[in-house]
């Protein structure tokens, strides 16, 4: 039983070209409320007058935070000063707005960075702020970490029904497929679809291959999302994830039988490996009664469609 009805809401969805906030507004076409979207030209996300202002007109009932400055492990590593300012500017504008024009609920998407470099895992949410951040992402993560206290403090204070998911490593249509800047689902598909068209032998991984990550599909990080807004209402944020990781020699050849490609990989060592191991504890989520529904190899087979459509051009073999 739900205990917030989206129907008839005004919902804006803020951040909503992006992987997570396009994947959103793809799920919101199944309820029955009214989808809100500002284009860039439209609305910066970065002034906070332009956000008060733009609020108070557009009457939203639910925001759905899903707007970010995101990269991978060499974009974190290299734009620090964007990752820390524009992600905390943007979270603190429209969370105040969110307050002062009243809106009825709000969910904020973080991320798994969040965690100390060594938590135990599978990482349970007790163990926010309990010891040190990964150097590579640590802009990154204290903005997010900035912006659950934002809805913790403001549902303290003012009684905001304002919501916190940290989802975990995601792929997925609408991916940055942005091979220096990108994460390394987009940049292995983008690497590995490129040693297939030229018939390469080998393909190389940054780092070791060693480190273990936990990927979680789009659609379901949105199906999650609308599940939370609907049945959640509490100051404790929740992870998303699947609760299943693997290395990322792994993935790198889970995407390979995908594309299809029968190579080998090398390995950079110095790029950076990052986080060792990465896998949420699932445990609230799926107390409240969801778990991910798509399976690994289904979601990067339609990730892969999705680039071969969108991104992959002329050039592109159908698998
Ligand atoms: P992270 O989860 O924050 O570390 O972000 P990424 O998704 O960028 O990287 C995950 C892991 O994949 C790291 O250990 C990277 O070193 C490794 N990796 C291997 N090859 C690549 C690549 O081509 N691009 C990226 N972004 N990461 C890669």
């Amino acid at each position: 039983m739900s205990s917030f009805d989206l129907t008839g809401m005004r919902v804006w969805v803020a951040g909503h070209r992006g992987m997570a906030g396009s994947a959103i507004v793809r799920r919101l076409q199944r309820e029955s409320c009214e989808i809100v979207t500002a284009a860039r030209s439209e609305l910066d996300l970065l002034r906070q007058a332009d956000v008060d202002a733009w609020m108070a007109d557009a009457k939203i009932d639910v925001v759905f935070l899903a707007a970010a400055t995101v990269g991978g492990i060499l974009a974190n590593a290299t734009r620090p000063a964007e990752f820390l300012y524009e992600n905390l500017a943007i979270e603190t504008n429209i969370i105040h707005a969110a307050w002062r024009t009243g809106v009825k609920k709000l969910l904020f998407l973080g991320s798994s960075c969040i965690y100390p470099r060594m938590a135990d895992q599978p990482m349970r949410e007790e163990a926010l702020l309990t010891g040190a951040l990964e150097p590579t992402n640590e802009w990154y993560a204290i903005a997010k970490i900035a912006g659950i206290k934002l809805c913790q403090a403001f549902r303290r204070q003012y009684g905001c029904d304002f919501v916190s998911v940290m989802p975990t490593n995601l792929y997925g249509p609408g991916d940055r497929y942005d091979a220096e800047g990108g994460h390394v689902v987009a940049a292995l598909i983008m690497k590995i679809h490129a040693a297939r068209i030229a018939n390469r032998p080998t393909v190389e991984l940054w780092g070791s291959g060693t480190p273990r990550r936990e990927f979680l599909f789009s659609e379901d990080l949105a199906d999650a999302c609308v599940f939370v807004i609907k049945n959640y209402s509490g100051e404790m944020f929740l992870n998303v994830g699947t609760g299943v990781d693997r290395t990322i020699l792994e993935l790198a050849q889970c995407i390979a039988s995908t594309i299809g490609w029968k190579g080998t990989f090398t390995f950079d060592p110095s790029k950076p490996d990052g986080t060792p191991r990465k896998v949420m504890d699932v445990g609230r989520l799926r107390a409240l009664g969801w778990s991910a529904p798509t399976d690994f190899e289904t979601g990067m087979k339609e990730a892969y469609q999705w680039y071969l459509s969108n991104v992959g051009g002329s050039s592109a073999l159908t698998p």
